[in-house]
């Protein structure tokens, strides 16, 4: 099951989405090591990404992306509007030093240098035109105290409230085979809820969101989304109901190539090349997504360098290779 299904209510200005990945998400563990606490905030990151992914007005990727200087040194999710994922960490500390209840704020390092990068990178973005960019720091400021963020859920709420302006709750849950997410987003009063007055639609979104809290960690992690939307929204039936679109699937797909390997070496110049060449006879890396090995022996960095085309160095460098 790796089902994203989108619903919207009736009675209520409300769009909601619900994801279950399980298969996918065991094709990204099985290519990775990591202790048990960083698979659970990687997984609800990539439950996160696919939520925010499918409501993309435009055909692109979404990149997820936590720095911190705490044991977590970055995080990167990347999902296009396809609902094509892939997921890795790197870490500064080795993995026996995580403890397994470790949480978000600890690892990280929420307290002080935190912070998410929320990239939206159209596929047809013209050369030189920058993505767009949302950053938030992982600390909550809205009260007198500052308090770490904890959370996938709450960093991502705070993310949505910063940039789309729009009242928004989401659920997050992980575990070594599986992922499910519920997002809630409330619609602008106007548009197509008009029929509602501003009371009515200030009513549905509250009986709403006070549905979607019942969810518990176990159903969004057994159950599939048609079930959860019809056990969750039964009694919405009294005000119309709620109407759901067809299930969209979600797969694990890297997107590195051996081209891409090669734009990287350019971009590194042919003296350093050369010098890795001399030392160790040729050229191997592992792209940090899927683990895929890529060697280039002196013969094919000769070749690669032969061309100067940098077909893909005006791209992030977060994509990856
Ligand atoms: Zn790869």
């Amino acid at each position: 099951m790796n089902e994203l299904l989108v619903f919207m209510c009736d009675g209520a200005p409300v769009r909601g989405e619900i994801v279950s990945i399980g298969s996918a998400w065991q094709a990204v563990l099985e290519r990775r090591n990591d202790p048990p606490a960083i698979r659970r905030i990687l997984g609800d990151f990539v439950g996160a990404a696919t939520l925010l992914s499918a409501s993309l007005k435009f055909d692109g990727t979404l990149i997820i992306q936590a720095q911190s200087n705490g044991p977590i040194q970055l995080l990167v999710v990347e999902c296009t509007s396809n609902l094509s994922m892939r997921a890795t960490v790197k870490l500064s500390v080795d993995a026996e030093q995580i403890a397994s209840d470790a949480t978000l704020g600890d690892l990280l390092d929420a307290s002080n240098t935190g912070r998410l990068v929320i990239t939206l990178d159209p596929a047809n973005r013209e050369p030189g035109q920058p993505p767009y960019q949302g950053i938030v720091a992982l600390q909550d400021t809205a009260g007198t105290v500052i308090k770490p963020v904890n959370s996938a859920a709450e960093a991502i709420a705070l993310y949505m409230q910063n940039s789309e302006q729009l009242d928004t709750r989401i659920w997050l849950s992980s575990n070594e085979t599986h992922i499910g997410g519920l997002l809630l987003q409330r619609l602008p009063d106007s548009g197509g809820h008009s029929h509602l007055d501003p009371q009515e639609a200030a009513e549905g979104w509250n009986r709403i969101k006070t549905l979607g809290e019942t969810i518990t960690d176990e159903e969004l992690l057994t159950l599939t989304p048609e079930t959860i939307l019809r056990r969750l929204f039964l009694e919405e039936s009294n005000h119309n109901g709620v109407r759901s679109f067809p299930a969209r699937n979600i797969q694990f797909a890297c997107r590195c190539s051996r081209n891409r390997v090669a734009d990287v070496l350019r971009m590194l110049g042919e003296e350093e090349v050369e010098d890795i060449i001399a030392e160790q006879g040729q050229v191997e890396t592992a792209c940090d997504f899927c683990g895929k090995i890529y060697q280039f022996d002196p013969v094919d960095c000769r070749q690669v360098f032969k061309t100067d085309l940098l077909s893909d160095a005006t791209r992030p460098p977060t994509s990856g290779h």
